[in-house]
């Protein structure tokens, strides 16, 4: 892991963009808009849906990890019908937001409805549902009582697109595919129900929004999000990551929103997090009000890079840490 340094400017500068990646990618496709990119090994990931969807396919059928925005669950189920003709077996939730979970209803009703926890106990075609029908959707529990409880832009979500598993510890995991897969619960960073899902065979981390290379991370404090969690989430997929010569290579990561990328490219974003935090944390200690210190402009080199989102602009970033670490004193 490298340390928070000066030449984290020019690094960005240099960052692959997503034409450079898909120069390195072979296999990208394109099916009903939506872009089909295979990651490393059994892992895909799928764009244009909302949130990233990532994928994992073999035999024993789909491990995916988030379902995208409101009505792109059909593209979804045909992007994923380009790779593999097998059901949808586990279905992964990495926060509570409507561009992460709004597919959960039509994909598991499409792929036989919700299977309980020990579905893979009971004897083939005992009783119900046969075997290897159904999928088991998973959420961390604070994103589950969002859902039930009703997001912004989506009612409170009922039946089949409910999560059927949740769970509160720091870790959870099952194996799917002939791998293990791991969920990690990252404690209020993006939200207070962000998880990452390790896929440990393939070498790939599918990280929801605690990372996006679209933008600044978003810090939604009213589901519970802070700075410091976003910085431990992003020192969390260091912790996972490892390169495998020259920074490139190695473990892949699949953002929440954007392209794909290295430990590198989560090293420049972790500083870039570090740097702008730390500043604002400056700029308060003289005394400055919020409107003081976005006039300072603390993002100002990396507005070209991240502040480009009108959700999400580098004026709304800043506020957020000027609220959160106010609210820490
Ligand atoms: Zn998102």
């Amino acid at each position: 892991m490298l340390a928070a340094s000066a030449v984290v400017g020019v690094r960005a500068q240099q960052s692959a963009g997503p034409a450079a990646l898909r120069a390195e990618w072979p296999r990208t496709w394109k099916v009903e808009g939506i872009e089909i990119l295979q990651v490393q090994k059994n892992i895909y990931m799928l764009a244009g849906a909302g949130g990233n969807v990532t994928i994992q396919v073999g035999d024993e059928g789909v491990a995916m990890v988030d379902s995208g925005s409101p009505g792109m669950a059909e593209k979804i189920l045909a992007a994923v019908g380009q790779v593999t003709r097998k059901p949808v077996r586990f279905l992964i939730n990495t926060n509570a937001d409507p561009d992460h979970v709004a597919g959960n209803g039509p994909i598991v009703t499409a792929s036989g409805g919700t299977r309980g926890p020990t579905a893979d106990a009971a004897p083939a075609g005992a009783g119900g549902r046969p075997q290897n029908v159904g999928v088991l959707t998973i959420a961390h529990e604070n994103a589950f009582n969002r859902l039930t409880a009703g997001i912004k832009g989506l009612p409170p979500i009922t039946g089949d697109a409910l999560p059927e598993s949740t769970f509160f510890t720091p870790q959870k995991d099952f194996y799917s595919n002939g791998e293990g897969v791991q969920l990690f619960f990252q404690p209020k960073a993006h939200s207070d129900g962000d998880v990452m899902v390790f896929f440990r065979g393939s070498d790939v981390v599918s990280t929801g929004d605690v990372f996006r290379t679209d933008g600044y991370p978003v810090i939604d404090s009213a589901q519970g999000g802070s700075i410091q969690g976003e910085l431990d989430a992003l020192n969390s997929i260091l912790d996972i990551t490892i390169p495998e010569r020259n920074q490139m290579g190695g473990t892949r990561v699949v953002p929440g929103h954007g392209h794909i990328c290295n430990e590198a490219d989560i090293v420049e974003y972790r500083d870039m997090v570090t740097i702008i935090r730390d500043r604002v944390r400056d700029l308060m200690k003289k005394g400055m009000t919020l409107q003081q210190v976005k006039a300072a402009r603390p993002t100002l080199e990396y507005d070209g890079l991240y502040g480009r989102r009108k959700e999400w602009t580098g004026d709304m970033f800043i506020e957020a840490i000027y609220k959160d670490l106010s609210a820490r004193k």
